[in-house]
């Protein structure tokens, strides 16, 4: 029997980004959490979020320890939305209004905060099933976060090139954004 269950990525990220700019945002709210469809249009009027020019409305997401999503302003801070703790992932996220709701048209795990990696979709994926909404298979756009092992240089690995865009050195293959 082939078993349909998902493999769920269960690794909690730590915030890995600079320390000044988790200070300065101290006193920021943290992200709402987004339970319901209501919840979402709520969030949607109340910040007076309005479509871009692609029709979608673009806002920072994180999914927060107990797999629920959270939203603040497109241009915050991951680390802002939320409230400083460890996420199950983390990026951009892209609503398309439709009939009497919204689906996700577009998402991905850009999070230099937290770097966050594209196996985390799977846990995505739930918090988004949880509410309900429509959304792609995957993110839209993946992005594939490394630590320079030489000059501790934050690399966002582009055409499977694993060498640092500063010093040249070799990248792991395994994901080492914490060290
Ligand atoms: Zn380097």
């Amino acid at each position: 029997m082939v078993s349909t269950i998902k493999h769920l990525y269960t690794k909690l990220y730590e915030y890995v980004g600079s320390e000044t700019i988790r200070l300065s945002l101290a006193a920021y709210p943290e992200g709402v959490r987004i339970l319901s469809v209501n919840d979402l249009k709520n969030w949607i009027n109340q910040t007076m979020q309005k479509p871009n020019a692609w029709g979608l409305i673009p806002a920072t997401f994180v999914v927060d320890s107990e797999n629920y999503l959270r939203l603040v302003e497109r241009h915050s801070e991951h680390v802002a939305c939320a409230g400083s703790k460890p996420v199950l992932s983390a990026g951009e996220i892209f609503f398309l209004p439709n009939n009497k709701s919204f689906e996700v048209a577009e998402i991905t795990n850009q999070s230099t905060g937290y770097c966050p990696e594209p196996e985390s979709w799977t846990q995505v994926e739930k918090a988004l099933e949880k509410i309900p909404l429509l959304h792609p298979r995957n993110f839209t756009t993946e992005f594939i976060f490394r630590k320079c092992p030489g000059c501790s240089q934050l690399n966002i690995v582009k055409n499977d090139l694993f060498s640092c865009a500063v010093c040249n050195t070799n990248l792991p293959n395994i994901w080492n954004c914490d060290c």
